[in-house]
């Protein structure tokens, strides 16, 4: 898409910052693929803060800078093209509108300056063992008692509850009403005892995904967000947070480039079987990045977005996962090494090959991305139903 002399000035003071205070070993790690621990996360969110940068979407109020929908798409494309990590979402788009729209002067007074200052982190505590896609059948329940509420159950795939200070979570308050109907919003001090976090190594190496276990943690009531037994409303509005995001354009276009870079590498960059592929999803790219810019224009215009929007949802994670294909594809067998000092040991170690090192595990951590925050089947019956009317 062409820039409007506004959005290209912004663009270039956001590529400035970017190449000016992003540290060379967070960037090459980002790169490369390296899982990064949570005081490099931290130190960098910092910097952004001091910048003005880590939460711009967020109300003046709270510290943002009110932006619009398409800075803050530009925003997400620069983060990628400088190799910068993705913030945490569940922090940064999630939690902190949830509380600008939701929480109580006292909710917000105490959580969003902490959010804002980069230093606190979240997790969401949404999916259980029996309960994923069909979110309504959880089991979590909250009793209530005086003044708090007894919290037990057990969550999983709670993406770095290993980093987090604070889990916001579903739970069932109300055991006889309709499913959707008995569940309240909670927020939970990781530190709360009776909470267990037990990480789950995934088989792309890297620690993401935990199982939380709540065992009689007692939940202050003033921990409620929204009314008693309403929090379904609340968990509903982090979709409409996140729903154009999901396009992922920036995310793509860091794997194009990556795909580019390893086939140059490995000297395939003309071969017709990589150009025919590369041909095919940069289209598909345009055409997602077409299909983006109408619903900014709608969202912008103050016209709803409707549920026509989990196409971008479904093209653009599916996407992400054809360029990793692509670029283990360039690459060849040394990109079945799932461990780079081995690699290293085997082949000796030319620069570009930490780039073969980590692509099984990129690979594989892109398979979550047609799952999370709802699969690609389900965003298959939304259009089905809402829009074709099936
Ligand atoms: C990378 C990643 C990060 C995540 N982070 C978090 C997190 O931080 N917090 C959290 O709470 N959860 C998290 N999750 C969990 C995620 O929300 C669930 O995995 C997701 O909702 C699917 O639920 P499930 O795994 O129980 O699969 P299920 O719902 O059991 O689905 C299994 C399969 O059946 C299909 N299916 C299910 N229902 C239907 C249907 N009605 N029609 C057709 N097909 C159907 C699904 O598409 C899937 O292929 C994360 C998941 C991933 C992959």
């Amino acid at each position: 898409m062409t820039d409007t002399p506004e959005l290209h000035a912004f663009r270039a003071r956001i590529r400035n910052v970017l190449r000016q205070r992003l540290p060379d070993d967070v960037r090459t790690a980002t790169r490369n693929g390296q899982q990064l621990a949570r005081d490099r996360l931290v130190a960098w969110h910092e910097i952004l803060a001091s910048e003005g940068l880590l939460v711009p979407h967020w109300p003046r109020a709270w510290g943002g800078q009110d932006w619009d929908v398409t800075q803050q798409m530009v925003y997400d494309e620069e983060v990628a093209l400088a190799d910068a990590p993705e913030l945490n979402s569940v922090t940064f788009d999630m939690i902190g509108p949830v509380l600008v729209r939701y929480g109580t002067p006292a909710q917000r007074a105490r959580f969003l300056p902490a959010i804002a200052s980069g230093r606190q982190w979240w997790c969401q505590g949404y999916s259980e063992p029996n309960a994923g896609s069909d979110l309504a059948s959880l089991a979590t329940r909250a009793e209530r008692r005086g003044d708090r509420y007894i919290v037990n159950g057990a969550k999983t795939w709670t993406s770095y509850a290993q980093y987090a200070d604070w889990m916001f979570c579903l739970a069932r308050t109300d055991r006889e009403a309709r499913p959707q109907q008995g569940i309240s919003f909670l927020l939970i001090d990781m530190r709360s005892p009776g909470v267990t976090v037990r990480p789950i190594v995934g088989i792309h190496g890297w620690v993401v995904f935990n199982e939380v276990f709540l065992d009689n943690v007692e939940v202050p009531l003033d921990q409620l967000v929204g009314e008693e037994h309403r929090g379904w409303t609340v968990a509903k509005s982090l979709l409409e947070f996140e729903r154009l995001k999901l396009a992922r354009i920036g995310e793509n276009k860091r794997r194009m480039a990556r795909a580019r870079e390893a086939a140059v590498t490995r000297g395939v960059v003309g071969a017709p079987w990589f150009r025919e592929r590369f041909a095919e999803l940069a289209m598909r790219l345009m055409a997602l990045e077409a299909n983006a810019a109408r619903f900014i224009a709608r969202q912008q215009a103050g016209e709803p977005i409707g549920a026509e929007v989990s196409m971008l949802k479904m093209r653009g994670s599916r996407l992400i996962q054809l360029w990793e294909e692509l670029t283990v594809d360039a690459l060849g067998p040394q990109a079945m090494a799932m461990d780079p000092a081995w690699l290293y040991a085997q082949a000796g170690a030319a620069p570009a090959d930490a780039l073969a090192g980590t692509a099984s595990s990129r690979r594989f951590l892109a398979r979550g991305y047609t799952i999370a925050g709802g699969s690609s089947e389900i965003q298959h019956n939304i259009l089905a139903k809402q829009v074709l009317n099936v």
